[in-house]
């Protein structure tokens, strides 16, 4: 049986339930008005969800005030098994969550299979590092005082979270706030409202206490940003989106003096050596130019490729790109997706055409995909320089464009030319050359020989104006605690 989007029966379900439950929330706040979600491959309507704005927000945060104090008393192992019950009815879940994400989100389904259990692992990851939150007794500088350090979770803190990787990005910053003891009211994009909601569906059903995790929807992301920005209560913004939001908040939580953590926009380096295993990279260069259609803040956006391996490069490049289908996400053997909206293809529309007008040869697509919509064709372009537009800007479509480099110390310069600093990749086999590079690369995400960089226990954040702070890892759960220094005297 399917349903009038092809979901399977259990898709349907899930979309069936998370309707509802957008509807409750609606009628727990009292507010009736809703906005549409809208289905990226089609322009289907998928379904209403409450558009709520600082009321609801305000009513958010003060009930994620008053349940911070009996969630964060709870022991660091009564907190792990909650998160670890909202682990197990994510994992129950997965395939029809993912048919949820692919729905509204629009990437091949198994990239959002992927993306549901990569998403979930943080939540087990840090329900066991919760348990591991030490503070420290420093060595007294004299006999009748002791120096103690405490770690306390920060308070309520407000999540700002993008369209691109819905499930995940929401996964990856509540779980080290719950398991650090704090609070979080989370702002979905308007784009993907349901995958959020359909994880706090859960997140209720595992046994949080009201007001632990709430999601609030909104057509008006301003509205209820504002709030979180502003609002005493709130200790500490966690945003995940595009640097010139990143830096209005920052500007907004100047006035409260909150802590931020910010996962803002790249301009990745791929960099392939001429000693590099050219399969390898090509293959490298697929997954992290193409994955989610190339929707994603650590996609490569710049390929330098040293010129005695150009030629070959491009050509494995080449046909490697032309094998790519391209359609819904939710049919069979689709790797290439829709992008997220119209303003989305003309913008990476407008980049070919000015990297065209600017000399790149375009050695493949250039233009929308003959399923028209929102589906662009997968381009190839090759003697890309930097005085075009796609040279400074995140490209987040599929797109590839290759310069040409000679020296290392060149393609080191021509790398690190840019305010952002989120993923580098970069592939040679000789040893020295991987450390002499890396160390040179201001980037906070290194890749040799490799591109899927971020899991749970690992660091994931970036340098200058790609964000602050880090997500995943012992780094990520600190991010969410405040050191008090005790001392004591009178011994
Ligand atoms: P993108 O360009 O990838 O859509 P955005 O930074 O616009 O990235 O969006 C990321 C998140 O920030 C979304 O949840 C969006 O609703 C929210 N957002 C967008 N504009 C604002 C704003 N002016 N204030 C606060 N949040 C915003």
């Amino acid at each position: 049986m399917t349903s009038p989007h092809n979901l399977s029966s259990a898709g349907a379900k899930l979309l069936f339930e998370t309707s509802a439950f957008a509807e409750g929330l609606g009628m727990r706040h009292r507010t009736t008005a809703t906005f549409a979600v809208i289905n990226p491959a089609d322009d289907s309507h998928i379904a209403d969800v409450p558009d709520m704005g600082a009321a609801e927000a305000e009513a958010a945060v003060v009930a994620a005030k008053s349940a911070f104090a009996d969630w964060s008393a709870l022991t660091a192992r009564a907190r792990a098994d909650i998160l670890r019950r909202w682990y197990d009815l994510i994992l129950q879940s997965k395939d029809a969550l993912a048919e949820l994400l692919t729905l509204e989100q629009g990437k091949p389904l198994a990239e959002a299979l992927g993306e549901i259990v990569f998403g979930a692992q943080f939540i087990e990851w840090f329900a066991e590092e919760g348990k591991r939150l030490y503070g420290d007794i420093i060595p007294s500088h004299a006999s009748d005082k002791r120096c103690l350090v405490l770690k306390q979770p920060i308070g309520v803190v407000g999540a700002i979270t993008p369209w691109n990787f819905p499930s995940s990005m929401i996964t990856r910053k509540v779980s080290p706030a719950l398991a650090a003891g704090c609070t979080i009211v989370i702002k979905p994009a308007e784009d993907t409202p349901l995958s959020a909601l359909a994880l706090q569906m859960l997140a209720e059903a595992a046994g949080f206490p009201h007001g632990a995790l709430s999601v609030v929807t909104a057509k008006r992301a301003e509205d209820v940003a504002d709030v979180l920005t502003t609002h005493p209560d709130v200790r500490k913004i966690s945003f995940t989106g595009s640097t010139r939001v990143g830096k209005l908040l920052m500007q907004q939580c100047s006035g409260t003096v909150k802590k931020l953590s910010l996962e803002l926009g790249g301009n990745s380096p791929f960099i392939v050596f001429d000693d590099a295993d050219l399969d390898a990279a090509v293959a490298g260069a697929i997954v992290t130019k193409f994955r989610n259609a190339g929707q994603a803040c650590v996609a490569a956006n710049r390929i330098y490729v040293q010129s005695g391996v150009m030629a070959e490069f491009a050509a494995r490049l080449k046909a490697a790109i032309a094998d790519m289908p391209v359609g819904p996400g939710l049919e069979a053997g689709t790797r290439i997706g829709p992008l997220i909206n119209q303003a989305a293809v003309d913008k990476v529309g407008s980049l070919v055409k000015d990297a065209v007008e600017k000399g790149a040869y375009l050695a493949l697509g250039g233009a929308l995909h003959e399923r028209g919509g929102q589906y662009f064709a997968p381009t190839l372009l090759t003697g890309a320089t930097r005085e075009m537009d796609i040279f400074s800007t995140e490209i987040f479509g599929p797109v590839a464009a290759l310069y040409s480099f000679e020296t290392e110390a060149e393609v080191i310069a021509l790398a690190n030319d840019t305010p952002y600093g989120l993923a580098a990749y970069y592939w040679t086999r000789d040893i020295g050359r991987v450390f002499r590079v890396g160390e040179a690369l201001e980037y906070g995400l290194l890749g040799a020989n490799e591109v899927l960089t971020s899991n749970p226990a690992t660091p994931f954040g970036g340098m200058k104006e790609s964000g602050l702070g880090r997500e995943g890892s012992k780094y990520g759960l600190e991010d969410f605690i405040e050191i008090k220094y005790l001392a004591l005297g009178g011994i």
